[in-house]
């Protein structure tokens, strides 16, 4: 008997989240003093200023613990999104949400179903919670609505899905999703993770909130580390009907969502002319990024948000390294079941420039070689 056989074998077979590699870690570790990241679609224009202010305003205060529900946050919320305080929680980033979700709704006895191709940390919160899940493949890229519904089973209790997805940037569109509503079985909650909102502007685009609203078993899940440029501050939240933030509210820890966070979170939302910025930016950029990529011979799907996949003929962890060595970190996608792709966030004009660059040096270096070994 060892002490790790007390580990529950659902707990012992979890593969830990492999976040995008730090800046710092990329600098100490290869030695090189200038690094970009787009590798965890973090808003390259930095926080919200209004962020900024608050957070420097409010930092004579972190002796005190945090107001335990957010009070402010959630009342600003309310206001921005017209849904009642009651049906808003705040969490640890969006990840915590996700992860009590499954705490609080599944047991070893349930099923939740996920896409085989979508963020990591679902299936993760599942195992943790001792749950089996079915992982339904894309289609086309996309989440496959049809066939997650025909995943269901007596015993499911969840289905998340992550719109946009992550890495491939392709959206279910509002038909799909309302056809996907209709005759689903009773005792399922849909987890709409919507962690891209702001950035999509499409107009078959659903909002998640519309469909609380309508009275649907839905759980929409937002998070503050994307566009309004707060990763580091792990501010996330959840609308649901009152009695599933109740629910939720018993499974988290005291004072999860920090006092700075809450009052970044609360400035960033007032910040109109930062989050326009940051969607003007991002659009332009886009575009440049997809067709420049387009013209080094990758593959890309057109993308919704603020991040692009591309497929190269070969193993693109080759890639990923050379890039790497040359102080660019971006996304290798093999833990989501992408040999041959990459993903990367879109960064700044100078950021956008040098990537490419480099990519473009690597390419040609690589061709060479190959002509070489040919000869
Ligand atoms: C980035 C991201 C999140 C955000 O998580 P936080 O914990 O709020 O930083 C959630 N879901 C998806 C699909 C994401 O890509």
């Amino acid at each position: 008997m060892n002490y790790l056989d007390i580990v529950p074998s659902y707990i012992a077979q979890i593969i830990p989240y492999e976040a995008g590699k730090p800046i710092e870690e990329v600098q100490r570790e290869l030695n090189l003093k200038k690094v970009i990241k787009l590798a965890s679609n973090e808003n390259p224009l930095g926080p919200s200023p209004r962020a900024v202010e608050a957070i420097k305003k409010f930092v004579r205060k972190v002796n005190y613990y945090p107001e335990e529900n957010a009070f402010y946050l959630r009342a600003k919320l309310s206001e921005k999104l017209g849904v009642p305080g009651e049906n808003i929680i705040t969490g640890n980033g969006e990840t915590e949400l996700i992860s009590m979700i499954a705490r609080s709704f599944l047991t070893p006895d349930n099923h939740a179903v996920i896409s085989s191709q979508s963020f990591l940390m679902y299936k993760i919160a599942i195992r943790i919670a001792g749950a089996s899940f079915t992982a339904v493949p894309l289609k086309n890229y996309t989440y496959d609505l049809q066939a997650m519904k025909e995943a269901i089973q007596p015993n499911t209790h969840l289905i998340y899905i992550a719109n946009p997805n992550n890495p491939t940037g392709t959206y279910v569109t509002t038909r799909e999703l309302d056809n996907f509503f209709k005759e689903l079985p009773p005792n399922i909650i849909v987890v709409l993770d919507e962690a891209y909102y702001e950035y999509v502007l499409r107009d078959d685009y659903p909002d998640g909130i519309e469909y609380f609203r309508k009275g649907f078993p839905i759980i929409v899940l937002r998070s503050f580390s994307k566009i309004y440029g707060l990763a580091g501050m792990r501010v996330g939240y959840a609308i649901a009907y009152s009695d599933i933030i109740q629910t939720l509210n018993k499974v988290r820890s005291p004072f999860s969502t920090s006092s700075i966070g809450q009052a970044a979170a609360t400035a960033a939302l007032d910040d109109a002319e930062f989050i326009q910025k940051s969607i003007a930016r991002n659009n332009e950029q886009r575009e440049f990024v997809c067709r420049e990529i387009k013209n080094l011979g990758f593959r890309t799907i057109p993308p919704s948000a603020n991040f692009l996949w591309f497929e190269s003929d070969s193993d693109a962890s080759v890639l990923y390294s050379e890039l790497l060595h040359r102080g660019i970190i971006i996304r290798p996608l093999r833990a989501f079941g992408f040999d041959n792709s990459l993903r990367v966030t879109i960064g700044t004009q100078r950021e956008n420039s040098i990537f490419l660059n480099v990519l473009q040096k690597i390419l040609k270096k690589t061709t060479k070689n190959i002509l070489k070994k040919k000869a």
